[in-house]
């Protein structure tokens, strides 16, 4: 299948509401447009250089996601232009953003990632943790920012028993966060591996890689 193809397949099994991000790192400038010419507008990438590079190279009506793991450093480069930021993890990482975000006369839109996986590697908050954060006074002073859901990754498993209870959890505890209103709410969780599982649990974002564009030839 080519991407054309691979991309309206994908799109033909899931429901109004939930939108793909194809994910594009690794990827040639030559895939990225061929899936745009399919009318793909959303697209994730996980490495700050190569979302400046691609976002100069590309028609300018992309939306941008950065789906990786940033660094408060490197926030300034994507400031003025990127579309959602779904990895975020920690209220020093907000701020920077809320900083950029200001000098660039913008609101930016965030996720927070939340940690549902058993392993132990993987980034992200605590639901408890999560939950101070929307809490505390340094948050809600952060006026250029807007939270608009959560973001997660299940554990690299076959269980599909494990990756739909992880799942659940998350879209359980954005229930019942009555303590602000994010509306409408956008749960971001679900891959190439796992997107059927994801949807059936409440996704309304999910990021969709080798599906559309073939296994990457290395991992970054
Ligand atoms: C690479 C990546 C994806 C896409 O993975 P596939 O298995 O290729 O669909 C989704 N989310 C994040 C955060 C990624 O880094």
């Amino acid at each position: 299948m080519n991407i054309k193809e691979s991309l309206s397949k994908i799109r033909s099994s899931i429901p109004d509401g939930v939108t793909l991000v194809a994910v594009s790192k690794t990827k040639p400038n030559e895939a990225i447009l061929e899936a745009y010419n399919a009318g793909q507008k959303d697209f994730g990438e996980n490495y700050v250089q190569e979302l400046v590079d691609k976002h100069e190279q590309l028609p300018k009506d992309i939306h941008w996601h950065f789906i990786g793991h940033l660094q408060s450093n490197k926030v300034k480069q994507i400031a003025p232009f990127v579309h959602l930021i779904h990895g975020i993890d920690s209220l020093k990482l907000l701020q920077e953003i809320n900083k950029e975000a200001v000098k660039n006369n913008r609101v930016i839109n965030c996720l927070l990632q939340i940690f549902i996986a058993t392993e132990e590697t993987k980034f992200g908050l605590s639901f408890e943790e999560c939950e101070i954060l929307l809490n505390s006074d340094s948050f809600k002073q952060l006026q250029n920012i807007k939270i608009c859901g959560f973001m997660a990754m299940a554990s690299n498993t076959d269980d599909e028993t494990q990756i739909r209870k992880e799942f659940r959890s998350l879209k359980e505890f954005s229930l019942k966060l009555s303590t602000f209103n994010l509306s409408p709410l956008t749960l971001s969780f679900g891959m190439s591996s796992d997107y059927k599982i994801a949807i059936e649990e409440g996704s309304t974002m999910i990021r969709i890689g080798s599906l559309i564009f073939g296994e990457r030839n290395y991992t970054k």
